[in-house]
């Protein structure tokens, strides 16, 4: 121990070992387009590319804010058993909880919320991929389980933003008990008579797709959202067959009727409300339109008639 040790070389270290404190956050590259976005561009512009409209991921407060109007409550969730297998691979699965908790500042993947989208009252639930993947272990059904409870209670409609790698593995068969409860949960919402939407956000995959998330009333998905079961990779060896362009991204789901709607971000908080009002004042929005009849005939002579009444047998 010596004044150079104790004195000297932390110094330098400080000055010359360490990178200076750039805060790299304050640019983002896009993974689509690759070109660089300043960091408020981008959280101005809902985390879409101001180049190329690709829709990058966003955090699930980031998510509850950009859907719900102001004055949102998040909603406590109950706690379930730890680490119930003692779970190891190369770390424990407990340590690996505790630094995603510190992490995204959640207890695990999933936030509800509650509020309303343009004045229309609803409950959130969103994943939030940053917390291992958005993995489906027993908080999250936890979490599905009292979002749809929160639903039923507060007669409003269920919309769940997804993104998720699938069933939390270190959890074994207690995650993928979570398919058959979060699909019960769903189901109660459903059975009282309220809306129940997904959102498919980039990417949705595993247990997750194959349980509730492919459930909804309606089913929305970002563009250019990867939604599947099992990985193309996976897939393409077991078939032996090149997979088509654009496989299991949003639009190509469209197209084969997996989906119902692809909303850009900037549309789906008008979308969600609009789709709510359909849903919950179907007799408000069914009164006749006095534009219809201003409409362009058809080509036919007389359409009105021909169009209104059956042929008579
Ligand atoms: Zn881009």
């Amino acid at each position: 121990m010596n004044w150079i040790s104790d004195w000297a070389l932390p110094k330098v270290k400080a000055l010359f070992g360490q990178p200076r404190e750039v805060p790299d956050n304050l640019w983002h590259k896009c993974p689509a387009c690759e070109q660089m976005i300043f960091h408020r561009d981008l959280e101005r512009n809902l985390y879409v590319c101001t180049h190329c409209n690709h829709h990058l991921r966003l955090t699930a407060a980031g998510r509850v804010k950009a859907t719900l109007d102001e004055g949102w409550s998040r909603i406590e969730l109950p706690k379930v058993p730890l680490d119930p297998l003692r779970f190891r691979d190369q770390r424990r699965y407990a340590d690996r909880l505790k630094e995603a908790q510190a992490k995204a500042g959640m207890d695990d993947a999933v936030l509800v919320a509650q509020g309303s989208i343009l004045g229309r009252k609803a409950v959130v639930a969103v994943f939030e991929f940053a917390f291992m993947a958005g993995s489906m272990g027993a908080a999250v059904g936890e979490a599905l389980v009292t979002a749809a409870k929160l639903a039923v209670l507060q007669d409003a409609p269920l919309i769940v933003f997804t993104a998720s790698g699938g069933a939390r593995m270190q959890e074994g068969a207690v995650s993928l008990m979570q398919m058959p409860r979060t699909v019960i949960a769903t189901r109660m919402v459903k059975e009282a008579g309220l809306p129940f939407i997904v959102v498919l956000c980039d990417p949705t995959t595993g247990g997750v797709t194959a349980s509730f998330a492919m459930l909804g009333d309606i089913q929305i998905a970002e563009p250019g959202a990867l939604i599947g079961f099992a990985g193309a990779r996976v897939i393409e060896q077991t078939v032996r067959e090149k997979l088509p362009e654009g496989f299991q991204r949003a639009e190509y789901l469209l197209e084969h009727g997996i989906l119902d709607m692809v909303v850009k971000r900037h549309d789906l908080r008008a979308t969600l409300a609009r789709l709510i009002s359909l849903l919950r004042e179907p007799m408000l929005l069914a009164e006749p339109e006095p534009e219809a009849e201003a409409l362009p005939a058809l080509p036919a002579p007389e359409p009105a008639e021909a169009a209104e009444d059956a042929k008579p047998a």
